[in-house]
């Protein structure tokens, strides 16, 4: 795991980051705290200062229109090619990547001179699961 060489989690990270990876789902600040009480988080911004550096070494995304987070699953060296499908029904999201859908929309924003400072690309919808029964 080379992305862990450059840097050590606290105990509290390690403790968000291992809970999202069980998980396996989105989870928002509050249904980490309710799983972590018992490890000695007993407040939001406990959870969130833990998120933070998670999101900024790349192995949690925040899920932006949900407000939730959810562990990387795999490792990608730009954080600007991430994409999800969310499903409204089942709530599962998937991590895609792809590079061609974030420079159209920095060509776009160059033509009309628009500095960005953060791109969220998330598409809400049915899964197949959901659309199959
Ligand atoms: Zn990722
Ligand atoms: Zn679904």
């Amino acid at each position: 795991m080379s992305r862990f060489n450059d840097f050590t989690l606290t105990k509290n990270q390690q403790l968000v980051f291992d809970l999202l990876k069980e998980q396996g789902v989105k989870m928002s600040a509050y249904e980490i705290l309710d799983k972590l009480r018992g490890s000695g988080f007993s407040a939001p911004p406990t959870v969130y200062r833990a998120l933070d550096f998670l999101i900024s070494k790349g192995l949690v995304h925040k899920i932006e229109s949900l407000n939730a987070f959810i562990a990387c699953d795999h490792i990608h060296e730009d954080e600007d090619s991430v994409f999800f499908e969310i499903c409204n029904d089942c709530g599962e999201t998937r991590e895609y990547s792809d590079k061609k859908i974030y420079s159209q929309i920095y060509r776009h924003t160059e033509r009309k001179n628009f500095k960005i400072t953060k791109t969220t690309v998330e598409i809400l919808g049915q899964c197949q699961n959901c659309m199959d029964s």
